[in-house]
C-alpha cells in the first residue's frame, strides 16, 4: 500500500544516508479520523520510500484526556487499514520517570524555574503574548503550603547557556519550504515544560522520545512547525541529535482549519461501521485537498 509514492519529486529534498527512522505518533484524545489517516500514510509511506522503519508511538500523557480505550482502538483501526509496525509500542504514559528525569537535569543546571501563576496571570503578565518570568519570590512558602506548579523553561538562562550556540541553531526541512531552517524560540517566551497537572509537556516527551527511539526523520503535519524551533531548542540543550524534519500539508476542513469535527473527521471505524472499504477510506486520506 502505497498513498503518496507516486507523486513526482515528493521526496526530492529528503537527505539519508544511514538506515532512516520515523514514527506516526497519535495521541489518543479521541477516534481517529482521516486527518490521522493522512498523516499515518505520510509517516509509513516515507519510511518504505527509504527503506527505513516506522514506529508507532502512544501519546497519551495528558491522562486528563487519554483514555485505554482510545488506545485500544487507535491499534485496531490501523490494523484494519493495513499498516504495520515493529513492537514494543512506546506508550508514553509508562516513562513519566524518564521525564520527570529531564526536568531534574533542567532544573540541576538552572534552565526552568517553578511558576504558580494561573492561566489569567500569565496573560496578564505577558508583552505581546510573550511571557518571560523568574522563580516567585515567595516560591518556599508557595511550596510548603502544597500549591501547584509548572516547570517553564528559562529562555533567558537558556540563552545564556548556550552562548553563541543560541543564536546559530538550525534544522533540515524536507517537506514544506525544504531546506535549512534557522531557529528563534524567543518569540514563544517561557514555554511550560512541565504542567502542573500531568508534571510533563508534550515538547518535552516528544524531544526526549524521538531521541530515544533514535528518530532520524520527524514526519508530521505543518500544524506542528512553528514547535520545531522549540523542539531544536530542547535538543540542542539536552545534547540530543536534531533529527531531519519533514512537515507535510494537513486536510484543511471549508473554513481552512485543521481538520477537526466537520467534514472527513468522521472516525474511521464509523466509516467501517457504516461499510466503507479500506481502500476507499485511504484513498480519501490520500486525495482530500
Ligand atoms: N501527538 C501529536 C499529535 O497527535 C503529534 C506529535 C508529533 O508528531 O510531533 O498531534
Amino acid at each position: 500500500m502505497s498513498q503518496f509514492s507516486d507523486k513526482p519529486n515528493l521526496y526530492a529534498s529528503v537527505r539519508h544516508s544511514a538506515k532512516l527512522r520515523t514514527r506516526f505518533a497519535p495521541s489518543p484524545t479521541g477516534y481517529l479520523h482521516v486527518g490521522h489517516i493522512r498523516a499515518a500514510c505520510e509517516a509509513f509511506d516515507f519510511a518504505r520510500a527509504h527503506d527505513g522503519v516506522c514506529l508507532l508511538r502512544i501519546e497519551d500523557i495528558d491522562h486528563t484526556r487519554c483514555t485505554p480505550e482510545l488506545t485500544t482502538a487507535i491499534y485496531e483501526d490501523l490494523d484494519w487499514l493495513g499498516f504495520d509496525w515493529p513492537l514494543p509500542v512506546r506508550v508514553q504514559s509508562k516513562h513519566y520517570d524518564e521525564y520527570t528525569a529531564v526536568i531534574e537535569d533542567l532544573r540541576e543546571r538552572g534552565l526552568i524555574y517553578r511558576c504558580f501563576k494561573t492561566r489569567k496571570d500569565i496573560a496578564a503578565d505577558s508583552i505581546n503574548g510573550v511571557y518571560c518570568g523568574r522563580a516567585a519570590p515567595d516560591e518556599a512558602e508557595r511550596l510548603s503550603a502544597n500549591e501547584s506548579f509548572a516547570w517553564r523553561l528559562s529562555m533567558a538562562a537558556a540563552q545564556d547557556a548556550l552562548g553563541e550556540a543560541f543564536h546559530h541553531m538550525r534544522y533540515y526541512e524536507s517537506g514544506e519550504h525544504p531546506g535549512w531552517h534557522e531557529v528563534n524560540p524567543r518569540p514563544h517566551g517561557d514555554i511550560v515544560l512541565a504542567r502542573k497537572d500531568i508534571g510533563t509537556s508534550y515538547h518535552l516527551a516528544v524531544t526526549h522520545d524521538d531521541a530515544a527511539q533514535h528518530i532520524s526523520h520527524v514526519v508530521r503535519g505543518t500544524d506542528l512547525v512553528s514547535s520545531t524551533d522549540i523542539h531544536v531548542l530542547l535538543q540542542t540543550l539536552m545534547g540530543w541529535p536534531v533529527p531531519d524534519y519533514h512537515h507535510h500539508a494537513l486536510i484543511l476542513d471549508e473554513d481552512g482549519e485543521k481538520l477537526s469535527k466537520r467534514r472527513a473527521s468522521t472516525a474511521i471505524r464509523e466509516l467501517r461501521e457504516a461499510g466503507q472499504r479500506r481502500s476507499a477510506v485511504l484513498a480519501m486520506a490520500a486525495h482530500l485537498p
